[in-house]
Formats: structure tokens, sequence, C-alpha cells
């Protein structure tokens, strides 16, 4: 981490106050710059919010190891002057996170325990997922890939081609599932490699799945040559964005999601039960609402993957099955996500509700 961080600085950015730009934009500049001009630190992003610099007092420490990264087109649909903005919940960082609780450990889902060549991890029948980059477009306070070893992600063209090979013999993969990190963080040039070789090593895959936050936290990630890299595939592309409250979905996600749609991309969103962040079912009953408003399907509400650092955010499991059940008195089923939690060792997700 450099000492002096861009937001110290950020006066001499010429974009400050600029408005988003259109969405699918044509060239990549715009996300990058988006990702370049991101908060990296917290008095600064508490300013920007009217907010108390006290509010980040005492994280400095867990900030060292895994820092606030939060997008400006992300912190731009937090509310000002509200400590409890639900979007500002998710990426600030706080002093709990230094708190060591039972049962909370570095890799709770054991991934380590399934990776089968390197970046590949394989759980469940059928499907591989591919660690493609290691590199995020937000630090999500909750992740369960927080400590996650991502120097072991390939990260050259030749290692990405020896881990597909290593599954081209495997008849019975029907799925591969690009995520990280965040695959989007990708360039368009590197991403259109990556799915070149996919196409080329693994011909006979039904589906490739991306999961991804970008198309969320940076819309104008959803560039033209994207929309055309997805539209050429010739197998089904899911993308699984992943989106906990209605509030992250404003006029420019929107748009990014009509332009994914445009590319005949099927839209699934999975979401993390999280403690003042989603644990009401108004908040539930709205972020499906809103998802489908823009035609993205509720997939996974996931129960936290018990990561170090991360206990505050735990509610209790039959928290999440009561909203699911309320939720089901309220909305059509297919409004309703699926209540699941990763069990190490089962042969799937485990559907809780
Ligand atoms: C969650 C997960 C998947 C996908 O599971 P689905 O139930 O198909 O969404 C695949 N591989 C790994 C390693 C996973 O953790
Ligand atoms: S974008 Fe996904 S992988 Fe990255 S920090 Fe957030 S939850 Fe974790």
């Amino acid at each position: 981490m450099p000492t002096r961080t861009i937001d110290e600085t950020s006066t001499s950015d010429p974009q400050a106050d600029a408005p988003i730009s259109p969405i699918p934009c044509h060239d990549e500049s715009a996300w990058l710059a988006e990702m370049k001009w991101a908060y990296r630190d917290a008095a600064a992003l508490l300013q920007r919010l009217k907010l108390p610099a006290s509010l980040a007092e005492g994280a400095q420490q867990p900030a060292d190891s895994f820092p606030l990264f939060a997008p400006r087109s992300f912190v731009q649909r937090m509310r000002s002057s509200d400590p409890k903005d639900p979007l500002l919940r998710q990426v600030l960082p706080s002093a709990e996170e230094a708190e060591v609780h039972r049962g909370f450990t570095d890799d709770p889902v054991a991934d380590a325990d399934f990776a089968a060549s390197p970046g590949i991890i394989r759980k469940y029948a059928g499907r591989a997922l591919l660690i493609a980059t290691g590199s995020c477009a937000v630090h999500c306070r909750y992740c369960f890939r927080r400590h996650f070893p991502y120097s072991e992600a390939p990260r050259s063209l030749n290692l990405w081609r020896e881990s597909l090979q290593a599954l081209s013999a495997d008849s019975s993969l029907n799925e591969l599932i690009l995520s990280g990190g965040d695959p989007l963080t990708l360039r368009d040039l590197r991403l259109g490699e990556l799915l070149e070789l996919v196409s080329q090593l693994l011909p006979d895959l039904k589906r490739l799945r991306i999961h991804t936050r970008l198309p969320v936290v940076i819309p104008q990630r959803v560039t033209a040559e994207l929309i055309e890299l997805l539209a050429s595939r010739s197998t089904r592309v899911v993308v699984v964005l992943h989106v906990n409250h209605a509030n992250e979905i404003d006029r420019t996600v929107c748009q990014a999601i009509d332009a994914l749609r445009s590319a005949s991309v099927m839209l699934l969103n999975q979401a993390v039960l999280l403690r003042g962040v989603n644990d009401t079912l108004v908040s539930q009953v709205d972020l499906s609402e809103r998802l489908l408003e823009v035609g993205v399907m509720p997939y996974y509400l996931h129960q936290l993957d018990r990561v170090a650092g991360a206990a505050h955010y735990e509610c209790d499991v039959r928290l999440g099955e009561t909203l699911i059940e309320q939720m089901r008195g309220r909305l059509p089923g297919y409004a309703v996500p699926r209540f699941v939690r990763d069990d190490p060792g089962m042969p799937s997700k485990s559907w809780l509700a």
C-alpha cells in the first residue's frame, strides 16, 4: 500500500464532480478512472458523506490487510449524514473486525481443500470455479475471500491454459464459473483472451457463469466491448450479480443491466444476509422487488460464511428462515431467493429455507 492514498491528493482529480458517463461507453477509460479514484481512505469517505471521522476510529489495523476500497459511483448511492447507511456499512472498516470469535476462521468454506489445480476450485458435480483474478472493485468487509491466498491464482495466459487443460479431460463438466476476486476487473482484452481459451479448451461446455459485483459498483464497466464479448459466446452466459440492498440499484446500474440483457445474458442475483444491512423483511422485500423491476432473478440469499473479522455481520440462521417464510407470504415464488449456506464437504450448498 502506498503511504499517501489517492484521496489525499484528490483535489487534482479533474472528474471529481463530473456526471457519470453514459453506459455502455465505447472505451475503458471511464471504469478504469473509477478504479483509480475510488475511496481508499476512511476519513475522506466520511467527510464526503458529512459524517464524523470518529466513525472509523480503531479500525486502522484491520484495514491494513484488507484496506477500504469503495468506488465513487457506489458512494454516490450512499445517503449523506447517515452512519447506518446500508451501503456504507458494507465497506467501512470497523474496530469490530479485530475481535476474535470462536468458529470464525480464515478459510470458512475450506476452498483450500478443494483446489483441483492452480486457481480451480471443484466442489460440486458438473461445475468448476476458476479464480480468474484476486482483484475486486469494492472491498466488502464481510467477504469470505478476504484472507484467500490470491497470489496462488494463475495470472498469465499460460497458467490459465494449464488449469483449463486439466479440466478438459472431464466430460462431466457442464459449467465453468469465473470468480475471484471479481473476474470483470480484468480488462476487456485479457478477458477476451481468457474466454477464447475457454472456447478452445472446453468446447463442450454448456454454460459460462460470471460472478461479479462490477456492474453494480462501477456500472461503467459494462462497455460496448464487454457486451460484444459476451454476445459472441457460443455457450449460454449467466451473470450472477451481488446486490445486498435495493439502494445499490440506481439508474446507471439499471442501464448496465439492460446492456447486459442486450447480450442475451441470463441475470441472477445473490446476496448475503448481513446484520445492519438487509436483516429486515422490508429490506428483503424491497431488494427482490427492485431486482425484478430491473429484470434480475433473486437466486441465493447466503448465510454469512464465518470468516474471521466478520462476526459483527452475522445473523441467526432462524432469522433468515423466518424472513424467507414471510417473503413467501408476500411475493410471487420466483421473487423469493433460496436461503443457503456453504457447508464444506457437502455436495451442494445447503438449502436452509
Ligand atoms: C457456490 C459455488 C459454486 C456454485 O454453486 P451453485 O449452487 O451452482 O450456484 C460452484 N463452485 C464453488 C466452489 C462454489 O463455492
Ligand atoms: S466483490 Fe465479492 S469477492 Fe470482492 S470483496 Fe466483495 S464479496 Fe468479496
